[in-house]
């Protein structure tokens, strides 16, 4: 079987405990691959490597490091069969999501190959006219990547190409669930002559990352996934006052107003709540629907799923959820529902594949307002359906979570898409198409426990990884 490894200074390394995991298929639970994982040894391997790496690799011009992205994209489309091939294995995705996936990758790549050109500072005025002054980026230090599976390549590409550029040294610590993928950056690393050290790779579970944010020389953690393990982490960094950004779970609302193309509305929503088996953290989970429309949209939603189809290939409409564990939680959350006599819809006719794979069908639940998930993301293909009667109610229902990231409605009225945008709880905020879909240049974050209010990638995420400095000077007279 084959063997995935850590990476630390151009190099595959296991620790000395032999310790390892199996990663195995979603689609089938076949094994894929061992894989070692870290220990505490290795993670400070791994990070001495990079704070080694970071001295000369700061010095760099930003346009340099750029010249760096761009060889890594010709590597990355050498490999694209391979990557795309493993993002399928991996995940349970079919190849044409995986390749849409890796599309996203590359933009992101592109966009932070001429970014190093822009990395601007600003000047000053000042109330001595002998005094000149202005700010410069300059890089945090070691940066503790850590990434989720549900996009493993897009969470990869959003975090690595800013990082690298804005001139810090990356310790990337794999997403348990999405391993080889991970190591496909240090064979292109390898590839391109990046100094050693520049990129470590690190696999493991939750143990690994603690062991990274917790690391006196890792100066900044870049973390996206559950709320949970990042509350944890916000609170492990604030002791060494790193930089934390954190990019965490959504309950994201979908608005459908009974002006909307019903049509387009069922779409987006179809594809929202369980395009890549409903694992995004943009996901539409909560459907909140006008009550003069309510019956017409659920009917016309639920003849929509009726046709779905479950499974891996190209015409598939969703894949398998990463684990059998997070199945089984979301088939305990499937029944509490109907235990507690809310209406659970069986409207998806799909065939799960005759296999022992992680396959949920779309699940639609009717509900009365707020209950006690409001709060609770769920990362599958289930959604819940409530309706409203006013405006006005339509937002307070939206805005009834402790999550605020993503957010779409459906209306032809420009005052009630204005009054939305102006009044939703959210970082993102859509008009008529999905609660996802940001693109590489554009500011993604979330508010309330869906972030801690840094936004990556774009732009924007020049804040996260760098600091600023202010120089000034004062002229002789
Ligand atoms: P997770 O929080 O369980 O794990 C994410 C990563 O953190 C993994 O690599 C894991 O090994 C590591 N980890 C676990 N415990 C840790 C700890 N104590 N210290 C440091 N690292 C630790 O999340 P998941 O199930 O892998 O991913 C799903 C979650 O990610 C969902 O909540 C989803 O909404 C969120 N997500 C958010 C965004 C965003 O941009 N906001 C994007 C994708 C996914």
């Amino acid at each position: 079987m084959e063997s995935v490894y850590n990476w630390i200074g151009n190099r595959n390394h296991a620790a000395e405990s032999g310790d390892f995991f199996e990663k195995r298929n979603p689609h089938n639970n076949e094994l894929l691959w061992k894989v070692y994982s870290a220990d505490v040894n290795l993670v400070d391997d791994a990070v001495r490597s990079s704070l080694e790496a970071f001295y000369d690799w700061s010095r760099l011009t930003p346009i340099e490091r750029g010249c760096y992205i761009s060889e890594m994209i010709k590597v990355l489309f050498a490999k694209s069969e391979d990557i795309i091939s493993c993002n399928s294995l991996e995940t349970g995705k079919s190849r044409k999501n995986s390749f849409g996936e890796f599309k996203a990758a590359i933009q992101q790549a592109k966009f932070w190959e001429g970014e190093g050109m822009r990395l601007y500072g600003q000047s000053y005025t000042s109330e001595n006219s002998l005094k000149f002054s202005t700010s410069i980026r300059v890089p945090i230090g070691v940066a503790a990547l850590i990434v989720p599976a549900n996009t493993a390549l897009a969470n990869i590409a959003w975090k690595l190409f800013p990082a690298l550029v804005c001139g810090n040294t990356v310790v990337l610590k794999a997403s348990e669930n999405a391993p080889k993928l991970a190591s496909f950056f240090g064979e292109i690393a390898k590839e391109i002559n990046l100094p050693s050290g520049v990129l470590n790779i690190l696999q493991g579970e939750g143990k690994t990352g603690e062991l990274l944010v917790k690391h006196k020389d890792t100066r900044l953690i870049s973390f996206t996934g559950s709320t949970e393990v990042g509350k944890r982490i916000a609170y492990e960094a604030s002791n060494s006052l790193k930089r934390v950004s954190l990019e965490l779970g959504g309950k994201n609302p979908f608005i459908v107003c009974e002006d909307a193309n019903l049509k387009d509305a069922v779409d987006w929503a179809t594809l929202s709540a369980f395009s890549n088996a409903g694992q995004r953290c943009s996901a539409a989970s909560r459907i909140i629907i006008a009550d003069k429309v309510y019956d017409e949209f659920k009917r016309e939603f639920s003849n929509r799923i009726k046709s779905l189809k479950l499974g891996i290939d190209d015409d598939c409409d969703l894949g398998p959820v990463i684990t059998k564990r997070h199945q089984k939680n979301i088939e305990h959350i499937i029944n509490q529902f109907k235990n507690s006599g809310a209406n659970v819809l069986s409207v998806c006719e799909a065939v799960i594949p005759n296999i022992d794979g992680n396959y949920i069908l779309p699940t639609v639940i009717e509900e009365n307002g707020y209950s006690d998930f409001s709060d609770t993301e769920f990362f599958a293909p289930v959604v819940v359906l409530s309706r409203y009667r006013t405006f006005e109610e339509a937002i307070a229902l939206a805005n009834k979570s402790l999550y605020g990231l993503t957010a779409a409605i459906h209306t032809n009225d420009i005052n009630k898409a204005m009054h939305f945008a102006k009044e939703i709880n959210a970082g993102v905020a859509n008009v008529n198409f999905g609660t996802y879909g940001s693109e590489p240049h554009m500011p993604f974050g979330g508010l309330g426990i869906s972030g801690n209010g840094s936004r990556e990638p774009g732009t924007e995420a020049i804040n996260v990884y760098t600091e600023l400095k202010n120089i000034s000077i004062l002229m002789s007279k």
